[in-house]
């Protein structure tokens, strides 16, 4: 405990206001609180010690962060939150977007529902899911934007295996702020619509425009968007690096890469695949057209946005972008786990996720580039934290997650 290895850490911790203070005054610990870059005090004890110690980072030591020209390719969630994030840390971000309008990949499908997966057991797994969902949230919260509404969602146990998991969810967290049980007539009021099943509501998920957020996010003065812009090709010469895209070559100090499944034409990612899904939008109704907050089971149900209710999705191994009706009555068929009502859908969407084996995005540096992808089903809810380790990875800064959550997400893992 008192090994220079954790003072060294400690100090890598700090900033220039930083203060410590210890009941113990041993020489040993001085000595290394002096190497490490801290200044001391002896002050009066407490108890039976005569003395304790007191004092605080040196800030003339602390590494100011240089300010960098950075490259983020993706205006989607994953890239629009990490450029923002940068940007707000002073960095000159241009963002690489290849169609004519930003968030034109998955993340412009309709709306996104942010809520965690969350388990009874204690993994890495576990815990990225439930310190990204609370990281989301409150990182949603403090942009002020209209396109988050922070309505809650209300996840329904519709068959024996949810039931099972969300007793055991229960039975590990009997009192907790996260989440909250509702019987089927409690969550049918408080959603303003005749629900089928019980379920747990979890008040801080909310759903997103993320197209409108993005645009947001991106509005930001360190920003310069590119759009029309495919990026073609990363070169690292082990200093700098060198993007080429529609012909120009461009230097940057870093490159992150956000380009969900499209990110293995730039990289080569073993783990990555994708997945299509289609999304239906139904008419909105007087039957529930005031629903107050998503309704998620085996597919979802969202409140009126723009006229109409978004329902998914599918999960198919189709190749194209067409809009299929098998795919709408697939979804129209998991609404019956939510409620009886007739729908009418009046349009579709087609998006392809970026998914891994293990359900976890991919973090971290590959060939010297920062990947940020593979957010699969719920890149509203892992994006901003993902957003900030790469952030913190880039300013040399301590990561926002444990040890064995960051290996878990590493962008090598299935190399
Ligand atoms: C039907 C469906 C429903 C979903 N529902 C939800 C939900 O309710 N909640 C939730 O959280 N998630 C949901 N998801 C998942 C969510 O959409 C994704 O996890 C998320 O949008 C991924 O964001 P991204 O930024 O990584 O990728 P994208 O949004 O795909 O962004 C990547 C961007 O990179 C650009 N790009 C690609 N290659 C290049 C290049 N070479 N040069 C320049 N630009 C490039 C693309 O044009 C795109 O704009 C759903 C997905 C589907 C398919």
């Amino acid at each position: 405990m008192w090994s220079k290895e954790i003072f060294k850490q400690m100090y890598l911790s700090s900033h220039g206001d930083t203060t410590f203070s210890t009941f113990t005054s041993a020489r040993l610990i001085k000595n290394n609180l002096e190497e490490s870059g801290f200044v001391y005090e002896l002050d009066k004890g407490f108890s039976n010690k005569r003395h304790m110690l007191k004092g605080k980072a040196l800030s003339t030591n602390v590494k100011e962060v240089s300010k960098k020209k950075i490259a983020v390719i993706g205006s989607g969630i994953a890239g629009s939150t990490l450029a923002y994030k940068l940007a707000q840390r002073g960095h000159r971000i241009d963002v690489y977007e290849q169609n004519d309008e930003l968030c034109s990949g998955v993340s412009g499908n309709g709306v996104l529902i942010t809520y965690p997966r969350l388990s009874a057991f204690d993994s890495p797994y576990a815990r990225f899911c439930l310190h990204s969902f609370l990281f989301a949230s409150s990182f949603y919260d403090s942009l002020n934007s209209n396109a988050w509404y922070k309505s809650g969602v209300f996840l329904m146990n519709h068959d024996d295996s949810s039931l099972k998991r969300q007793n055991s969810l229960l039975d590990a967290r009997p009192s907790n702020d996260l989440f909250e049980e509702l019987s089927c007539e409690e969550a049918s009021k408080r959603a303003g619509l005749k629900l089928n099943n019980g379920g747990i509501f979890f008040k801080k998920g909310g759903y997103l425009e993320a197209k409108a957020l993005c645009q947001d996010l991106l509005s930001h003065k360190n920003i310069n968007l590119i759009l029309s812009s495919r990026v073609e090709k990363i070169e690292a010469d082990g200093k700098n690096l060198t993007l080429v895209s529609e012909g120009e070559i461009s230097e940057y100090e870093e490159v992150c890469l956000c380009a969900g499944y499209a990110s293995e034409n730039l990289l080569n990612f073993p783990g990555l695949s994708s997945k299509r899904g289609q999304i239906s939008y139904v008419d909105s109704s007087k039957d529930f057209e005031k629903l107050n907050f998503p309704i998620c089971a085996s597919g979802y149900f969202s409140p009126r946005v723009k006229g109409s209710h978004v329902l998914g999705s599918s999960y198919s191994e189709v190749t194209n972008d067409i809009v299929l009706e098998d795919e709408h009555t697939s979804n129209k068929e998991k609404l019956k786990a939510i409620h009886d009502f007739k729908v009418n859908i009046v349009d579709g969407n087609v998006g392809f996720r970026a998914v891994t084996k293990d359900r976890l995005p991919l973090i971290g540096i590959n060939k010297g580039i920062y990947v940020n992808t593979g957010h699969g089903s719920r890149g509203s809810t892992s994006s901003p934290l993902c957003a900030e380790i790469i952030a913190d990875l880039i300013d040399g800064r301590p990561l926002p997650a444990d040890h064995e959550v960051v290996i878990a997400l590493d962008a090598n893992r299935f190399n």
